[in-house]
C-alpha cells in the first residue's frame, strides 16, 4: 500500500499508475519544472503537504474555496447530508433551494439546469444556442477556455496554452479533434472588436452563439477593454445570437451574483465556487432559451449524478454565506498584495505587470501590457519558473502555471498577505 512517504517518492508511483501522474494536466508541475507537491489536508488558506509542510494558498481548488479549506459551516452542512444520503437520482429539496438563490443573484436568469461540471454546462449551452437560433458556428475568444469540449478545445488558454504551444498560437484543431469538430468555430483575439465585427459580417446568419469569459482568467487575468462586453451584447442582439457568458470563475467571485448582471447575456454558466468545493456546472439564463431543454423542450441533456444532493448541501451553504460576506474584504486584501508587489516591482526596477480585477490576480513577467492572448506569450518563462520555485520553497503555493490566476479568500489575512509580499521582496533582492 501506498504510504504517506514525501511528494516525490509518491509522484514517481503516481507515474506508473496515472498518466503523467496525474488527473489534470496542470497539477504535474510541467510548466514550471520539479515534482508536484502531494497535499494532506487544507485548512482556511492554507495546506499541508505530506511532509507537514505548511503554504499558503492562492490556488484554492482553481478558485473554488472563496471561503477558504475546510470552513466550519461548509463541513457541517456536507456531514449532515452524508447522514440522510448521498445520492438519489431523484428529485429532492436542496435543488430548489440552489435555484432561488441562484435566480435571486443574477438578474438575467429565468430558469437554471444543474449539472457535475463547468465543461457539461457549456456543452449544453452550445446546443441550446444552436437549437434556439437554428444556427451552427460559436465564436470564442482565444485564451478563454470553456472546460475541455471538443468543439471550443481550440486555443483555450491555460493548460492548452502551457503545455501545446510554448511561444506561439495553438495549432487548430488540437490532436484527437478532428477538424470537422472545430470548423464551426470561430476564434477571436480577446478584445478585438473589429475582428468580431468582421465575423459577424461575414457569416451574418450563420452565428448560433458567442461565448466569453467576461473577465478572462484562464490565459491568467486579462481584463476586458472599456466597452467591450457591451458590444458583445449589442452586435449578438443585432445579429439575433445568443450571448454567453462563461461565468464560471467569476460567479461570485466580486459581488454576490456576476458580471452578467451588468451586460445581460441569455446564457451564464456557473461552476467552481458555487459548488462550495464539490464538482458542479450550472446553465442558466433566460426561459425562452432554458424551455428547449428536455423534458420540456427537445434539447437533451442528462445526468446521473446531477444536482446530487451532497454539492447542493455545500453548494446553498455557500451561496447562503455568500449572500450575507463583505466582498470589500477581498478587494482590500488585493489591493494590498497588488500595491505591495508594485512598490518593490519599482523599487528594484522589474519588468512586471499586474492584472487584477477583485480578488482574481496575475502577475505576467513581461514589460507590456497583457490586454490579449497574443500578450500572454511574451512572458519571461524562465523568470516566471524561479519565482514560482523561490516562493515554493517559503511556503507560498501559487498556480503552477503563469496562465493561472492567483485568488484570495475570505479566510486570507493581512498577516498571509504581507508575508507574501514580504517574501517576494526577498525574490527580488536577490
Ligand atoms: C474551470 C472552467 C471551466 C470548466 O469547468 P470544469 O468544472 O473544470 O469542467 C469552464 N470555464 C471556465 C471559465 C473555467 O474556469
Amino acid at each position: 500500500m501506498v504510504k504517506d512517504c514525501c511528494s516525490q517518492e509518491l509522484f514517481e508511483i503516481a507515474q506508473q499508475l496515472m498518466v503523467g501522474g496525474v488527473n489534470s494536466p496542470v497539477r504535474s508541475f510541467k510548466y514550471v519544472g520539479g515534482n508536484p507537491i502531494y497535499i494532506k489536508s487544507g485548512k482556511g488558506p492554507y495546506i499541508i503537504s505530506v511532509e507537514g509542510r505548511k503554504f499558503i494558498d492562492y490556488v484554492l481548488g482553481w478558485g473554488t474555496f472563496i471561503f477558504g479549506h475546510c470552513d466550519e459551516e461548509i463541513k457541517e452542512a456536507i456531514k449532515n447530508q452524508l447522514e440522510n444520503g448521498i445520492h438519489f437520482g431523484a428529485c429532492h429539496p436542496l435543488e430548489i433551494e440552489f435555484a432561488y438563490l441562484v435566480k435571486e443573484a443574477f438578474k438575467n436568469i429565468d430558469k437554471i439546469r444543474i449539472v457535475n461540471s463547468g465543461t457539461e454546462a457549456v456543452m449544453v449551452a452550445l446546443r441550446l444556442a444552436k437549437a434556439f437560433t437554428g444556427k451552427k458556428k460559436i465564436i470564442k475568444f482565444a485564451g478563454n477556455y470553456h472546460g475541455h469540449f471538443d468543439q471550443l478545445l481550440i486555443k483555450s488558454g491555460s493548460g492548452v496554452a502551457t503545455f501545446l504551444s510554448e511561444n506561439s498560437f495553438v495549432s487548430i484543431p488540437q490532436a484527437g479533434v478532428p477538424e470537422e469538430f472545430t470548423k464551426d468555430t470561430i476564434v477571436i483575439e480577446y478584445n478585438d472588436e473589429s475582428a468580431l465585427e468582421k465575423a459577424f459580417e461575414q457569416y451574418k446568419n450563420e452565428i448560433a452563439a458567442v461565448i466569453v469569459e467576461p473577465i478572462a482568467g484562464n490565459m491568467g487575468v486579462v481584463l476586458p477593454k472599456n466597452g467591450f462586453l457591451k458590444k458583445l451584447r449589442e452586435i449578438t442582439q443585432y445579429y439575433q445570437s445568443v450571448l454567453i457568458f462563461d461565468e464560471v470563475i467569476t460567479g461570485f467571485r466580486f459581488e454576490f451574483g456576476g458580471l452578467s448582471n451588468q451586460y445581460n447575456p441569455d446564457i451564464t454558466i456557473l461552476g467552481k465556487i458555487v459548488g462550495g468545493g464539490l464538482p458542479i456546472g450550472v446553465v442558466a439564463g433566460k426561459k425562452e432559451i432554458m424551455d428547449l431543454l428536455a423534458p420540456v423542450g427537445e434539447v437533451y441533456q442528462g445526468g446521473t449524478f446531477s444536482a446530487n444532493p451532497l454539492t447542493l448541501a455545500a453548494a446553498t451553504t455557500t451561496l447562503k454565506k455568500l449572500k450575507k460576506s463583505n466582498y470589500h474584504y477581498l478587494e482590500e486584501l488585493s489591493q494590498i498584495l497588488t500595491e505591495g508587489i508594485v512598490t518593490i516591482k519599482n523599487k528594484y526596477n522589474k519588468k512586471l505587470k499586474i492584472n487584477k480585477y477583485g480578488s482574481m490576480i496575475s502577475i505576467f513577467f513581461t514589460d507590456k501590457e497583457v490586454e490579449n492572448y497574443q500578450d500572454t506569450q511574451n512572458i519571461d518563462k524562465l523568470m516566471f519558473q524561479k519565482f514560482f520555485k523561490f516562493l515554493l520553497e517559503k511556503g507560498i503555493y501559487l498556480p503552477p502555471s503563469p496562465f493561472e490566476a492567483l485568488f484570495i479568500s475570505f479566510s486570507h489575512t493581512t498577516k498571509e498577505i504581507n508575508y507574501t509580499i514580504d517574501v517576494i521582496e526577498e525574490f527580488f533582492i536577490n
